[in-house]
């Protein structure tokens, strides 16, 4: 069963809502990649569509809900090019999938689902073409109509207007829910025409009751690694071969080492990733090895000791507080270096050569 870990409050204000009949009928849930915000939607998704209007969870129109089947849930969320017909249907089923394995999906794990390399993820014109079409038919049970649009953020400029229209002149019914991970990114005209929902971050707890049934260990390197991105760590945990966890522990090992044809080797792989990876793997780094000084620091008794690739408790040790600092400029300032398309490679090589120092304490 879909949940949400730390925003059940949230939700009951939404319901209250919904159930005294004061639900607006434009919604922006804004929560952390990977965290609270699709679980939150589909919650309301299924108080809408409800046989019993109560989202019992039990009645067909939950079920078909839970399972994204309902004809009146119209599911909008960004895609790559090269379908059939530009629009997310193309990839419905992929997304059908992907959602119920990991109903906490976030945008990379989604982009690596679906895209070769370099694609980056993005709602067409055509697919809010498409959603006009579809609201101007009637719902198909004859009661309420949900529009579920996963990342209106990746929407093309060109598109907002269109978006815009769609908020401003409400259907009977109809029901729009946004769910967003960059609020910044959406237009002043959008943000003011929709009830805002904020999502509290998730923390430890949620990881120690979704991977309730793991190892200790294993639990305790996912949440060093991806708190508070749940998604991701749901996605490492099925498949590893997806996150780049390998290429993490190998980058951060010849950074210690600091062999310079190693990291010349690395570096060339690190920027063959498409952009936005890289930019996740700098973030995913700099929170773990934050995390590893902090153990250091506290000489706290890591149990997280190996997954595979990655032995936490050396890579924790190598984070001295000497070099502490170090890292967190050194990759701070390489990701500052990949918003403003500076050379990659120069970046990651002259990043990784800090990293040896700082691991070194020099
Ligand atoms: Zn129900």
């Amino acid at each position: 069963m879909v949940r949400t870990y730390n925003n059940n409050s949230l939700l009951e204000q939404i319901k209250h809502a919904t159930s005294s009949g004061k639900l607006h009928h434009a919604n922006l849930i804004s929560s952390g990649r990977g965290e609270d915000g699709l679980p939150l939607a589909l919650e309301l998704s299924k108080l809408l569509l409800c046989e019993n209007e109560t989202g019992c969870g039990t009645c067909r129109g939950c079920n078909r809900v839970a399972k994204l089947e309902h004809p009146d849930l119209n599911l909008t969320f960004p895609i790559v090019s090269g379908g059939a017909t530009g629009t997310s249907d193309d990839f419905l089923v992929q997304f059908r999938q992907a959602f119920l394995e990991n109903p906490f999906l976030d945008p990379n794990s989604w982009q690596q689902t679906i895209a070769t390399k370099n694609q980056q993820l993005q709602i067409p014109v055509k697919e809010i073409q498409n959603l006009q079409h579809k609201l101007s038919l009637t719902a198909a049970e004859g009661k309420n109509r949900v529009l579920l649009l996963w990342m209106p953020e990746a929407i093309k400029v060109s598109a907002s207007n269109k978006l815009l229209k769609l908020i401003e002149e409400p259907l009977d019914n109809t029901y729009i829910i946004f769910v967003t991970h960059n609020k910044g990114r959406l237009l002043s005209t959008i943000l003011s025409r929709c009830a805002p929902w904020h999502c509290k971050p998730l923390t430890a707890d949620a990881f120690e009751q979704h991977f309730s049934g793991e190892a200790e260990n294993l639990k305790a390197l996912l949440n060093m690694v991806f708190a508070p991105n749940l998604g991701a760590a749901i996605t490492a945990k099925n498949d590893p071969s997806t996150t780049q966890i390998e290429l993490f522990a190998h980058w951060m090992r010849t950074c210690y080492k600091g062999a310079p044809v190693e990291i010349t080797g690395v570096v060339n792989e690190l920027a063959a990733l498409p952009k936005e990876a890289v930019k996740t793997l700098i973030t995913r780094s700099m929170h773990f090895l934050e995390r590893g000084y902090y153990h250091n620091v506290q000489a706290t008794d890591s149990s997280a000791t190996d997954l595979g690739a990655i032995n936490v408790q050396k890579l924790s040790t190598a984070v001295v507080p000497a070099g502490a600092q170090l890292i967190t400029k050194t990759l701070g300032s390489c990701l500052r270096d990949l918003e403003r398309n500076i050379h990659l490679k120069t970046s990651l090589t002259h990043a990784s050569y800090q990293l040896h120092r700082a691991f070194r304490g020099q």
